[in-house]
C-alpha cells in the first residue's frame, strides 16, 4: 500500500491540478495533497483558503485528504508514512526547478522517491499565476478552474457572479 504526497502552492488550485491529484489518485492507495507555505513567499490567497479550495475539489475522492504544512517536505511525507513525492510537468521550463529540487529531496531522504506525472495536454499551458492574471482583467476562466474556484477569485477582483 503505497501513499504519496502531492505538494503545492495551489494559488489557486487549478484544472491542471485537479488532473494530476485524480491521476495520482488512481495509482496510490492514498494520496494527501498538502499546501506548502513559505512565510518569505507572498500568496494571492490564505492558506485556509487554499486548502476550502482544495477540499471542494477532491470532494468524494475517498483516498485523498487535504492539509498544510510550512516545514520540509521530506519531514512531513516521513511522518506520513508517504514514500512518494508527486509533482506535474508541463514543459521544459518545469524541468531545471523540479529536477533541482527531486535530487535535493533525495539528498536529504533517500528513502522518498519524486514522481513526474506528465501533464494533460489540454492544460499545457495552465497555471495559477495565469489564472489569476485573466481572472483579474475579468476574462472568462471557465475551464480552467473549478466553478468553486471560479467564484472566489471573481469574489476577490470583485466581478459579477454570473
Ligand atoms: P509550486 O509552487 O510548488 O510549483 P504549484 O501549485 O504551482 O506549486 O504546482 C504544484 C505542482 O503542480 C507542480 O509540480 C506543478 O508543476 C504542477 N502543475 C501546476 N500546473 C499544472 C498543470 N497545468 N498541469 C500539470 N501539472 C501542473
Amino acid at each position: 500500500m503505497i501513499t504519496a504526497v502531492y505538494p503545492g502552492s495551489f494559488d489557486p488550485p487549478t484544472c491542471g491540478h485537479e488532473d494530476i491529484i485524480r491521476r495520482a489518485a488512481a495509482i496510490f492507495a492514498k494520496l494527501h495533497v498538502t499546501v506548502f507555505t513559505n512565510p518569505q513567499k507572498a500568496t494571492f490567497f490564505s492558506v485556509n483558503d487554499r486548502v476550502d479550495m482544495l477540499n471542494h475539489m477532491v470532494e468524494g475522492m475517498d483516498n485523498v485528504t487535504v492539509d498544510s504544512c510550512q516545514g520540509l517536505l521530506v519531514d512531513y511525507a516521513t511522518e506520513r508514512n508517504a514514500g512518494i513525492i508527486v509533482r506535474g510537468l508541463r514543459a521544459v521550463s518545469d524541468f531545471d526547478y523540479e529536477f533541482t529540487m527531486a535530487l535535493m529531496n533525495k539528498k536529504l531522504a533517500s528513502h522518498i522517491e519524486t514522481v513526474f506525472i506528465m501533464t494533460n495536454p489540454e492544460y499545457l499551458y495552465l497555471s495559477s499565476s495565469k489564472v489569476k492574471e485573466l481572472a483579474s482583467l475579468g476574462a472568462n476562466i471557465g475551464g480552467l478552474v473549478p466553478p468553486y474556484v471560479e467564484t472566489r477569485l471573481k469574489d476577490r477582483f470583485g466581478y459579477p457572479q454570473t
